[in-house]
C-alpha cells in the first residue's frame, strides 16, 4: 500500500517548506493542495467574475483544468495548461483565496482531485483539512503551528526577495485574516485531526524539523 503524509497548519508555517524537504529525502511526490485554491481563485480574478457571486462560481469550475509536474521537487502547477506557479502566490490571490475555498463545492471538487492524486503513489500533501477530510487514514499526520510574528517575518522575507513591495503589517494582516476565515468557514475548517502530531517550529531550523519529521514517518 502506497504511504500517504498529511501536513495541516495555519497560514505561513513553513508547511511547504517541510513538505518539499521531506519528497526529496523520502522521494515521495509533493502536492501542494493549496496551490489548487490559489490556482482557481486566479482563475476568477482574471475573468473579473463577482466573487460573491457562488452560483456563477460553481457554474465555471468545470473551466478550470489544473494539473502539476514536479520538477527538482518544487510542486509546479498549470492552470488550464498555463504556468501559474509564480503567480498565485502574489497578494490579490492571497487576499482571495479563503472565500472562495471556503465555498462548500470548489472543496468537494479539489478534495475528488486531491483523493485521485493519493490512490497509489507515496505521496506528501500539504494544506488546511488533509489530515482531517481528504486522507483521514494517512499514515502519518502533522499540525504545524508558529508565532504569527516570525511566520509574518518569514513570508515578508520571501516575497521581498522576489521583489514584491509589499509591507510587514499588511503580511501580518493577510494571515491572521486567512487563519480567522480557515479556522472558521462551515465546509471542512482547519483544525488539528485528533491523531495529527503537532510540530511548532517557531525555535527549530529546517534541519531540526526534517529530522523530527523523518523520525516519525520512518521510527
Ligand atoms: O497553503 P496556502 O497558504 O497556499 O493556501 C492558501 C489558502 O487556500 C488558505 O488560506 C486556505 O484558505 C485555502 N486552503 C484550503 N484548504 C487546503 C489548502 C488551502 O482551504 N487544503
Amino acid at each position: 500500500k502506497n504511504i500517504v503524509v498529511a501536513i495541516d497548519g495555519y497560514s505561513s508555517c513553513g508547511k511547504s517548506t517541510l513538505a518539499k524537504a521531506l519528497a526529496k529525502k523520502l522521494q515521495f511526490i509533493y502536492v501542494d493542495s493549496g496551490a489548487m485554491y490559489r490556482a482557481v481563485t486566479l482563475y476568477f480574478l482574471r475573468n473579473e467574475t463577482d466573487l460573491k457571486n457562488h452560483d456563477l462560481i460553481i457554474d465555471a469550475l468545470e473551466h478550470i483544468d489544473l494539473n502539476f509536474h514536479s520538477r527538482d521537487y518544487q510542486s509546479h502547477i498549470l492552470l488550464n495548461g498555463e504556468e501559474v506557479s509564480e503567480e498565485i502566490r502574489q497578494m490579490p490571490v492571497s487576499e482571495n483565496v479563503s472565500p472562495i475555498s471556503a465555498i462548500k463545492e470548489v472543496r468537494q471538487q479539489m478534495v475528488k482531485e486531491q483523493q485521485k492524486m493519493g490512490k497509489s503513489k507515496n505521496i506528501i500533501m500539504d494544506g488546511r483539512d488533509i489530515g482531517t477530510t481528504v486522507f483521514p487514514d494517512a499514515h502519518v499526520k502533522f499540525f504545524m503551528t508558529a508565532d504569527p510574528k516570525i511566520r509574518a517575518e518569514r513570508r515578508f522575507n520571501e516575497l521581498s526577495a522576489k521583489g514584491e513591495n509589499v509591507s510587514l503589517e499588511e503580511i501580518f494582516e493577510n494571515i491572521a485574516h486567512r487563519d480567522f476565515q480557515d479556522t472558521t468557514r462551515q465546509e471542512s475548517p482547519l483544525v488539528r485531526a485528533d491523531d495529527a502530531i503537532i510540530l511548532d517550529n517557531t525555535n527549530l531550523t529546517e534541519e531540526e524539523q526534517l529530522n523530527f519529521a523523518l523520525e516519525k514517518i520512518m521510527p
